[in-house]
C-alpha cells in the first residue's frame, strides 16, 4: 500500500530519557498526540538490564495499553510513535517502532523515505526486512552503516536518505542515549524539571543527544 501523506497531517513522535519510568510518560504523550489521527502505535524501552524492548501494534493507544499488560515496561528511556501509514498496511508489523535484525538499534520514524527501494537494493537488505514499511530500510540502514559510533552512523545514513523524516534512535549499547535527526518533518524537545533534556530542533540534519 502506498498512500500520499497529506500536508499537515503527521503522526506521533515522543522520546524520554530521565529519572522516572519512560513509559507511562511516553504513553501519555502518545495520547496527548491522537489528535494527529494515526493507524497504530508502539513503544521501545531500554530496561535497567540493558535489555531494548520493542512493543508495538495496530489500532489506538488503548489498544497498546492492553497488549502492554504483563509486559517488561522497566526502563527511564524509551521513545514511542502513533503510525500514519504511508507505506506498509495499518499492521503489528508495519507499527513503528522499528528494528535492526541485529538486535542493537530501535527507531522511530515520521515522514516518508522517497528512495527507500534503491537503498535496499544497494545496501543488500531486503532480506533483513519484515515489513512493508520505507522506514525499516533506514533501521537496516543505519545498522549497516553503523561501527560503534551512533552520530557517524547516523549522519552516513542521512547523507543516502532522500525524503522527509524525523527519526529517533535507540542504540541498545549506547544506554542512557537519544539520537535524534531530521529533515523537512517536524521536531521538539524540551527539558523538563526532573532534568531531562530536549532541544528545539530547527535545522535539517542536525542531531541532538539527550
Ligand atoms: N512512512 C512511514 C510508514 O509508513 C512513516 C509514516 C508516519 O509518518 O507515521 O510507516
Amino acid at each position: 500500500m502506498t498512500r500520499t501523506k497529506k500536508q499537515n497531517n503527521m503522526c506521533g513522535i515522543v522520546g524520554y530519557v530521565g529519572r522516572r519510568d519512560a513509559c507511562p510518560i511516553l504513553i501519555k504523550g502518545l495520547h496527548r498526540l491522537e489528535y494527529r489521527g494515526y493507524d497504530s502505535a508502539g513503544v521501545a524501552l531500554v530496561n535497567p538490564d540493558g535489555r531494548l524492548n520493542v512493543f508495538k501494534c495496530k489500532g489506538k493507544v488503548s489498544d497498546l495499553e492492553h497488549f502492554l499488560d504483563g509486559k517488561d515496561l522497566g526502563g527511564n528511556i524509551g521513545i514511542a510513535h502513533t503510525r500514519w501509514a504511508t507505506h506498509g498496511v495499518p499492521n503489528d508489523a508495519n507499527a513503528h517502532p522499528h528494528y535492526s535484525d541485529s538486535g542493537n538499534i530501535a527507531l522511530i520514524h515520521n515522514g516518508i523515505i522517497e528512495n527507500y527501494h534503491d537503498l535496499a537494493t544497494k545496501y543488500d537488505l531486503t532480506d533483513e526486512l519484515i515489513s512493508e514499511t520505507d522506514t525499516e530500510v533506514a533501521a537496516a540502514l543505519i545498522n549497516k552503516l553503523y561501527e560503534g559510533d551512533p552520530k557517524e552512523a547516523l549522519r552516513k545514513a542521512v547523507a543516502e536518505i532522500e525524503g522527509s523524516f524525523a527519526f529517533c534512535v535507540l542504540f541498545k549499547d549506547h544506554p542512557g542515549e537519544i539520537y535524534a535527526v531530521r529533515n523537512v518533518s517536524p521536531m521538539v524537545a524540551t527539558y523538563c524539571n526532573d532534568g531531562l533534556s530536549l532541544i528545539h530542533i530547527s535545522e535539517p540534519t542536525r542531531h541532538l543527544r539527550i
